[in-house]
């Protein structure tokens, strides 16, 4: 909590402090409520939970004079709402029957897709898990080299296929390898081209077809860049058609101003944000816990 709050008081934060801000002025008259919509808005909170927040708020808040821990306390309750306090953010890296969980990473290139993949194999090493990562992003030359690099890194080993290979070879090669050492989870980076939707669909529906004549994919994971705000909400529609995503990881939330976008790209989807991004190094992934997150928002 301290190295979110840390982390996100390094942005101008408009959505946590901006916020209270304006929520402590004497009095809060139409004008207020309209800077406090924009204010929404503006991090990308979307226009439904827009309203439905600025609703709870007046609601909650008529009472005249509130003091400022009230304030403070009714804002927090009803950004978590937002945030959705019941979703099962659980990682599922463990498979059935003996077999392995499949990690299915997936997203544009530059959102941190190998980043998080090299991430996430730090965090299972560190739960003792014996992890397999396998650079299916045959695309972009330096992708395989930068896993392996993260590899080293975290202690796991890459399966990695000579360049310009069919990025599905790789993966069941991966996952293969995961079945025969008897590995507890394979992640498996994959190549984010979106310049052509029907190209990604079949590659990526191709990736996961082909994993599943090894083992069943037990997590498709969407990166997703927090800055680019509402651009990553058209990229996120257009990965949902391709495969079934089953989490988001929110990158570079440290840089961004955006944090709305948590609770839109989830509405969107109706997938849960189940890691954020938090910066370069290898530590700087974490569970996303709607309170925590909340509470260092407002700082
Ligand atoms: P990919 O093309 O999607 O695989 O993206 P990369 O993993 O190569 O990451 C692109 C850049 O974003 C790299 O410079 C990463 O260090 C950086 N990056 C990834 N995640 C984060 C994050 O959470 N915060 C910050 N500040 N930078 C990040």
């Amino acid at each position: 909590l301290v190295r979110l709050r840390q982390r996100l008081a390094g942005t101008n934060n408009p959505l946590g402090k901006g916020l209270l801000a304006l929520l402590s002025r004497d009095k809060l008259d139409e004008d207020t409520w309209e800077d406090i919509e924009d204010t929404l808005l503006t991090a990308d909170i979307g226009v439904a939970p827009t309203q439905e927040l600025v609703e709870g708020l007046r609601t909650r808040l008529r009472v005249e004079g509130s003091a400022a821990g009230e304030v403070r306390e009714v804002l927090a309750d009803e950004l978590v709402k937002l945030v959705g306090p019941d979703m099962d953010r659980r990682l599922q890296v463990s498979g059935e029957n003996g077999n392995p969980g499949v990690v299915l990473v997936v997203g544009v290139n530059g959102v941190g897709k190998t980043t998080s993949v090299g991430k996430i194999g730090r965090i299972l090493v560190a739960e003792d898990r014996k992890v397999l990562m396998g650079a299916a992003d045959t695309f972009r030359a330096a992708a395989a080299e930068q896993l392996g690099t993260w590899g080293e890194r975290v202690g796991v080993e890459v399966v990695r296929g000579p360049e310009g290979t069919d990025p599905a070879s790789v993966a069941f090669e991966a996952v293969k390898k995961g079945v025969e050492t008897g590995v507890d989870t394979v992640i498996v980076d994959t190549a984010g081209r979106l310049q052509n939707k029907s190209g990604l669909m079949d590659e990526l529906g191709k990736v996961k077809r082909v994993i599943e004549k090894q083992a069943p994919v037990t997590e498709v994971l969407l990166v997703l860049d927090a800055t680019t705000g509402q651009n990553g909400m058209i990229q996120a529609r257009v990965f949902a058609e391709a495969v079934n995503i089953t989490g988001i990881v929110l990158t570079k939330l440290d840089g961004s101003a955006k944090g709305g976008i948590v609770v839109a790209v989830q509405r969107e989807l109706g997938v849960p944000v189940k890691l954020v991004g938090l910066g370069e190094g290898a530590d700087d992934l974490a569970p996303f816990e709607p309170r925590a997150f909340v509470e260092a928002l407002l700082g």
